[in-house]
């Protein structure tokens, strides 16, 4: 998962330079470009496009298209666990058992990624240990009856979850998910370019989005590069706007020098956020082919925004658009005006806005839900060997 010489993030090199689009269902559409080759068909959704007329009306945008991860039949989302985290699950799940591996999958998150891979892996059936804050236990469930997924609470916040997760990756029968670093997981998420490129016709020039480790926005990078070599998709990289919840917001500290977001204002983050799954202290930024590059090669900005203008364009997307989202995307949506009141994106460009998460009212009132029981609690400290060995106890392996 990482590059021997300079320690950055590797790339995937698809044999097929043209994008077909396979038929099969959901994001499988995508497989030339994603490191899987037979998938199981369980779980697998994928984003949906569509053309803006409420939002972009209001701000008077005429090319502004929404990419929707989540719950919304009508228009053809069915992410049923409300996130584009259900993008990297699949993928990631799908390429590990076609590696031959029976290992378990060790995961630390915060919300949104458990919750995405506890569905799908009780969909498939692969064993997956996830480790998760205390204060975040209640946001695991599945609409399906969990199947091999072991939870286990730690006694902390995400970053001690995911020093734990590292130490327990490293043992024998268990296999590290790799966040970022991860193919499967950036091609994954790669997929909501290419979706949008083949409704829109072309890359748009802008993209939007709300980002904790940045992870979508280089998968974003990726996928327009490959769509560049297509030919068919334009000659342009799209700039990625991309936005964080001030002020937990390392990457906009990093890449704008400004004091909000740097090591002092991080303390004590992520209490108080507009939405925690934006928060991570360590995100992939200066490492080669990392947040920083994707930003400097589109010619990208970041942007901070405050809880009360989170709030704001939340309630507006929510009225125009007519659908319900997750607090994370409503920050990219404040982006998105604040981009358009300074004049950074024009009313004739095409616009890419990534709701990343929403249609959670719909998907409650038609699935049941499944809260995940925690197996037991864990201290950071605690000898991985413990844990390990009763992980398997409750899986049975
Ligand atoms: C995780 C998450 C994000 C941020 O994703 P990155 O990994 O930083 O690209 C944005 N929105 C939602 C709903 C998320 O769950």
């Amino acid at each position: 998962m990482r590059c021997e010489k300079d320690g950055g993030l590797l790339r995937a090199e698809y044999r097929s330079r043209s994008l077909t689009l396979a038929s099969l269902p959901g994001i499988w559409t995508f497989i030339d470009w994603l490191p899987v080759r037979n998938p199981s068909l369980h779980g697998g959704d994928r984003s949906a496009t569509y053309h803006s007329k409420g939002l972009a009306r209001e701000l008077n945008l005429k090319r502004l298209y929404v990419s929707f991860s989540g719950y919304w039949p009508e228009r053809g989302a069915f992410m049923r666990t409300c996130s584009f985290k259900e993008l990297e699950s699949a993928p990631t799940l799908e390429s590990l058992a076609e590696s031959g591996g029976s290992d378990i999958l060790v995961l630390a998150s915060a919300g949104n990624t458990a919750r995405a891979f506890a569905e799908t892996a009780s969909k498939t059936l692969q064993p997956v240990l996830l480790l998760v804050p205390n204060t975040s236990l209640d946001k695991i469930w599945t609409t399906v009856e969990p199947g091999r997924v072991c939870l286990v609470g730690v006694k902390g916040d995400y970053s001690d979850a995911i020093l734990l997760a590292e130490r327990i990756a490293q043992e024998p029968g268990f296999v590290p998910e790799g966040g970022a670093r991860n193919i499967a997981r950036r091609d994954g998420m790669g997929t909501v370019v290419l979706e949008a490129a083949t409704v829109m016709g072309a890359l748009p020039d802008h993209y939007f989005q709300a980002v904790g480790s940045g992870t979508g926005g280089i998968a974003a990078w990726e996928a327009s590069t490959r769509l560049l070599k297509d030919g068919r998709f334009g000659s342009r990289l799209p700039r990625l706007h991309l936005s964080q919840n001030l002020p937990c917001a390392p990457i906009y500290s990093a890449w704008t020098g400004s004091a909000a977001g740097n090591e002092k204002e991080l303390y004590g983050c992520p209490s108080g956020m507009y939405d925690d799954v934006l928060f991570n202290r360590s995100p992939p930024y200066a490492v080669p082919g990392g947040v920083r590059d994707a930003l400097i090669q589109t010619n990208g900005e970041v942007y901070g925004i405050t809880n009360e203008d989170a709030e704001m364009a939340r309630h507006l997307f929510e009225e125009t658009e007519e659908i319900d989202i997750l607090p994370a995307p409503a920050v990219a949506v404040a982006a998105l005006i604040k981009a358009v009141e300074s004049g950074s994106v024009g009313r004739d460009e095409t616009i890419l806005l990534n709701i990343t998460g929403g249609g959670l009212s719909m998907s409650m009132e038609e699935y049941p839900r499944y809260r995940l029981p925690t197996s037991f609690e864990a201290a950071p400290d605690a000898p991985a060997e413990d844990i390990t060995r009763t992980v398997r106890e409750v899986l049975g392996c």
